[in-house]
């Protein structure tokens, strides 16, 4: 399977259309937005019409946060408390 659209998503949890590469099947799911899901869990999915998985010609998603974002956000406001 392969993520066809995004209907909505929070911080990392994501809803999303999945489609069959092979026969065009589609199934709304959620997912989780990291690096790891994108690569090995989507294309692991198998289609409910046809049980096939994703080809190998599968190009995972870029998450839409990089690895870094949320450690950057606790170090700014680790800066952010008052200077005595
Ligand atoms: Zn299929």
């Amino acid at each position: 399977m392969k993520i066809k659209e995004i209907i909505s998503q929070y911080r990392r949890d994501f809803t999303a259309i999945y489609e069959c590469e092979h026969c065009g099947a589609t199934k709304k799911s959620c997912g989780y937005d990291d690096d790891y899901f994108h690569r090995w869990v989507i294309p692991e999915m198998s289609c409910e019409q046809c049980g096939k998985k994703g080809d190998k010609n599968y190009r995972p998603l870029a998450t839409k946060y990089p690895a870094s974002a949320f450690l950057y956000n606790s170090i700014h406001s680790l800066k952010r408390k008052p200077a005595l």
